[in-house]
C-alpha cells in the first residue's frame, strides 16, 4: 500500500513537472513563439506549487526511511555485541571465539601468516571461591580478565572460554611473540591483588600455547587443542607455568627420568 502511495506520488510529480517545463522548452526551442502565454505562467506556478509539495512529502519520506535503516543497522550492531560478550567480564563469549578461530586461521592460510592461540587457567580456583565465597570468586574472574586485556593487542581476540578458563589468540605473532606475552600475562597475574572489602588475595594462572607454523595443526580446532594439551602440561609440571605445544612433544620424545 506504502509502496503504491510512493509511485503515485513520483508519477503525479513527474506529469507534473513535464506539464509545467514543455512549454518553456517550446517557447526556447522554437524561435517563432513569440511569448510565453500568461495562462501557462500562472498553471505553470500552481503546478510549481503543488510539485514542490509532492517533492517535499517524498524527501520527507526518504529521510524516514534512512533514518529507520540507520536506526535498524545501530540495533544490528549492539545485539550482536551483546550475544558476542560474556556478561561477567565482558570479554568475548566461547561461540564468538570459535567463530573467530575459524576465521583468523583461513585468514592466516590465505596470506601465509602466523596465528598463535593462548589456553589459560586459574589456579587452584575452586579454593579461591571455597575459602573467599562465589561473589568474591566473580571479582577475581573480573580482575584477571582486566590484566589480560592490559597484555593484549587491539588485534588479539580475548575470550572467556569456560568458567575460569580463558583463552586469547593472536593473529601475526609467532611461537617467540606468544611466549613473551604470556610470560607477561602470567607475571602480571601473580603480582596483582585482587580486593573486596575484608579480603585480599593473589591468584595464578597456568598457560598453554600453540602456534601455527611451529605445530603445523590441520584445522583450527587442532590449534586449540595443541594450547590445551600444552595448558594441561602446565597444570602437571606445577602451576603457574608457560607452556608450549613443542615443549609438550620434546617431554614425550624424552621423557623425564
Ligand atoms: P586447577 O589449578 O587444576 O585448574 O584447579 P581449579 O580449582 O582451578 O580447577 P577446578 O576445575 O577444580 O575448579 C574450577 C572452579 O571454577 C570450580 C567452579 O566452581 C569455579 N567457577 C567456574 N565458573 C565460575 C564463575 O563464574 N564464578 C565463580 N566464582 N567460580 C566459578
Ligand atoms: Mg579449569
Ligand atoms: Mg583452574
Amino acid at each position: 500500500m506504502r509502496q503504491q502511495m510512493i509511485r503515485l506520488l513520483i508519477y503525479l510529480t513527474i506529469v507534473l513537472l513535464m506539464a509545467n517545463i514543455s512549454p518553456v522548452i517550446d517557447y526556447f526551442l522554437h524561435p517563432n513563439i513569440p511569448y510565453l502565454d500568461p495562462e501557462h505562467l500562472l498553471t505553470g506556478g500552481i503546478t510549481a506549487g503543488i510539485t514542490a509539495l509532492l517533492l517535499r512529502l517524498l524527501i520527507s519520506h526518504a529521510n524516514r526511511m534512512t533514518s529507520v535503516a540507520h536506526e535498524l543497522s545501530h540495533l544490528n550492531k549492539v545485539l550482536r555485541e551483546q550475544t558476542s560478550r560474556d556478561s561477567l567480564t565482558g570479554l568475548y563469549n566461547h561461540r564468538y571465539f570459535q567463530e573467530m578461530l575459524r576465521h583468523e586461521f583461513l585468514l592466516a592460510q590465505r596470506h601465509q601468516t602466523e596465528l598463535s592461540c593462548m589456553m589459560l587457567d586459574l589456579d587452584l580456583f575452586k579454593e579461591v571461591n571455597d575459602t573467599c565465597g562465589h561473589p568474591f570468586g566473580d571479582l577475581v574472574l573480573k580482575g584477571t580478565a582486566e590484566q589480560i586485556l592490559h597484555e593484549a593487542r587491539a588485534t588479539d581476540t580475548v575470550a572467556r572460554y569456560g568458567g575460569e578458563e580463558f583463552a586469547i589468540l593472536l593473529p601475526n605473532t609467532d611461537l617467540e611473540g606468544a611466549t613473551s606475552i604470556a610470560e607477561r600475562i602470567r607475571a602480571r597475574a601473580q603480582e596483582y591483588t585482587h580486593q573486596d572489602k575484608d579480603v585480599a588475595m593473589r591468584v595464578t594462572i597456568s598457560i598453554g600455547l600453540a602456534s601455527t607454523r611451529a605445530h603445523s595443526p590441520q584445522r583450527p580446532e587442532d590449534l586449540l587443542v595443541f594450547a590445551d594439551r600444552a595448558l594441561y602440561r602446565a597444570k602437571k609440571a606445577g602451576r603457574n607455568k608457560v607452556i608450549s605445544y613443542a615443549e609438550l612433544l620434546a617431554v614425550a620424545k624424552h621423557p623425564e627420568p
